[in-house]
């Protein structure tokens, strides 16, 4: 909360006349003529300036003998705040570590039991613990094979217990091969154009070879840049009117993918992410499959977790429907473009069927 604020009485006052729910968490004010207690947000009849009294906490309102309101569950609230304050700090503890942080070790660092640590987590971030520092050593790992003498400075530095499991993990998240990667798409020249569709801005960017990148954002500034982090030496260049055609088709396949997409693709993955990749391409619209089934299509079935990154890893958003990869509890899973986005395209084909 920001403490800076809602400080004095005028201030609190003017957030509970305008019901203010950025003032929930900073104060909480009650009662005397009813005894009840509530957040500047609740929506019950405004009392009397002279009857209010303020508090900070809920546990001081209660010690003054005022109850929680039951409209706006005040207690209940703080609890949800404050929890996920744990996580948010356990997610920074995560980022900021260098080597693996065990699960016992991390909840303790935040008081709460392994068991509902792991469980808040997943609920609040979308990931396990597990998963989260996975991504944030990969994507270390990638920013230091850029700056590191070589591939094996760079599995050390981003925390991997061995080089063994980096190079598999590498090998799964890593679009190109590592040594190419290193390069960045040196002497590589990548056309791109941008376009308006229904999830926002959408650029598409195509080698010599063919499309190479589809991606989703919410600014058509960034979008070069988000391209151009990917292959960082390659030298990328807008198109001219010639490109048109190309975004209209994609675009058009976006709003209706069942239509066939006939554009080359220029495919960078290792053998494995093109497997997956591949069997995503099968999966209609309206239809979902879990990482699972889609590790078992391949005949991998322990493979859950590879193909959950190579998912990850796709660079060309609907062509390779990665979307259309669900957990299998049925929620939708995360989406390298949000999963908002994920959610509007799923819903929209299901619309569409
Ligand atoms: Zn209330």
């Amino acid at each position: 909360m920001t403490p800076a604020q809602f400080n004095t009485d005028e201030e609190r006052w003017k957030a509970v006349g305008e019901n203010n729910s950025s003032a929930d968490g900073a104060f909480y004010y009650a009662v005397i003529t009813t005894g009840i207690y509530c957040q500047p947000s609740c929506k019950s009849k405004l009392p009397n300036r002279d009857n209010v009294e303020y508090f900070t906490t809920c546990d001081a309102a209660e010690a003054a003998g005022y109850r929680a309101c039951k409209r706006c569950r005040p207690t209940a609230t703080s609890k949800v705040q404050e929890i996920k304050q744990k996580i948010i700090h356990a997610c920074r503890i995560i980022e900021e570590s260098d080597t693996t942080i065990k699960l016992d070790k991390l909840a303790g660092q935040v008081n709460l039991s392994p068991y509902h640590f792991h469980r808040l987590f997943k609920k609040i971030v979308g990931v396990t613990p597990k998963q989260y520092a996975g991504r944030h050593q990969s994507r270390r790992f990638q920013k230091n094979l850029k700056t590191s003498p070589s591939v094996t400075d760079a599995i050390y530095s981003a925390g991997y217990g061995s080089s063994g499991s980096a190079y598999d993990k590498k090998r799964d998240q890593l679009a190109m091969k590592p040594k190419v990667y290193r390069k960045g798409a040196d002497g590589v020249t990548i056309t791109y154009e941008l376009a308006r569709c229904f999830l926002g801005w959408v650029i598409v960017a195509a080698t010599d070879r063919g499309v190479c990148a589809i991606e989703f954002g919410d600014n058509s500034d960034t979008l070069p840049k988000q391209v151009q982090a990917r292959f960082p030496n390659a030298q990328l260049d807008k198109a001219d009117i010639g490109f048109k055609t190309l975004i209209k088709e994609v675009v058009d396949f976006i709003e209706s993918p069942e239509d066939t997409f006939e554009v080359p693709l220029d495919i960078q993955g290792t053998a494995f992410q093109q497997q997956v990749w591949e069997v995503l391409r099968q999966i209609k619209p309206g239809q979902t499959m879990s990482y699972s089934d889609v590790a078992e299509r391949m005949g991998k079935p322990k493979a859950v977790r590879a193909v959950a990154s190579a998912c990850a890893s796709n660079k060309l958003a609907v062509v390779i429907p990665c979307h259309r990869v669900v957990s299998k509890t049925g929620k939708t899973g995360g989406y390298r473009w949000g999963t908002e986005r994920k959610q509007k395209l799923l819903e929209s084909e299901q619309d569409r069927i």
